[in-house]
């Protein structure tokens, strides 16, 4: 299975993408660690990097896909794996769409936790506080959360157009959010095995 798992920052995706890897036994990729591992090298690609991340920017498109076209040629992603924080752009969800449309593959489902703004900003500025996070303060947190309402909200649009957005309620305490995701790959998969 092809997963994109769609949340804004702060909305839990992180704990609830690793639970569901461990669930389903795919590869998670997440663009936020690969760009992570990008910018602590000493090169030029590197401080490029830091630039967008440090001020709460998207990187690039088309460097973001070079990133995971790399991770998805790989042999343990060839069955599927969890998209976590990819795509977060139009042009990043076409460019995923031609390429596994290139290998024959397509999305199976995309996840899309729902939790309210003034509950987001409650929650990462407490994050900010216990976890030190140099991408975590009040302003950066203002830029990401407009960021992802302004290039990451209208994926919303273009996946249930396709059928394949899914709505899950991120306020619910960490077990019953996942109850709701389990409930919901579970019915894909039985709906794949019927062959639909
Ligand atoms: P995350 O760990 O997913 O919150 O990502 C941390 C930061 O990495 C984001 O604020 C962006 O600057 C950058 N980033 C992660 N994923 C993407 C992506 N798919 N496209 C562009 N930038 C990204």
């Amino acid at each position: 299975m092809f997963i994109v798992f769609i949340g804004p920052p702060g909305a839990g995706k992180g704990t609830q993408c690793k639970r569901l890897v461990e669930y389903l036994g795919i590869p998670q990729l997440s663009t936020g660690e690969m760009l992570r591992a990008v910018k602590a090298q000493d090169t030029a690609l590197a401080r490029w990097v830091a630039k967008h991340l440090d001020a709460g920017e998207l990187a690039p498109d088309h460097l973001v896909m070079r990133i995971v076209a790399q991770r998805l040629s790989e042999p343990d992603c060839q069955n599927g794996c969890l998209f976590d924080g990819f795509p977060r752009t139009i042009i990043q969800a076409q460019l995923l769409d031609e390429f596994l449309s290139r290998q024959g593959k397509t999305l199976d489902l995309v996840l899309d936790l729902r939790v309210p703004q003034e509950e987001l900003i409650r929650r990462l500025l407490r994050r900010a506080e216990e976890e030190h996070r140099g991408d975590d303060t009040p302003e950066t947190i203002r830029s990401r959360l407009r960021v992802f309402e302004e290039q990451t909200a209208p994926l919303r649009e273009y996946y249930a157009k396709r059928g394949l957005l899914e709505s899950i309620d991120g306020t619910a305490p960490p077990d019953e959010v996942f109850e709701q995701i389990r409930a919901i790959v579970d019915r894909r998969l039985a709906l794949r095995g019927r062959g639909r």
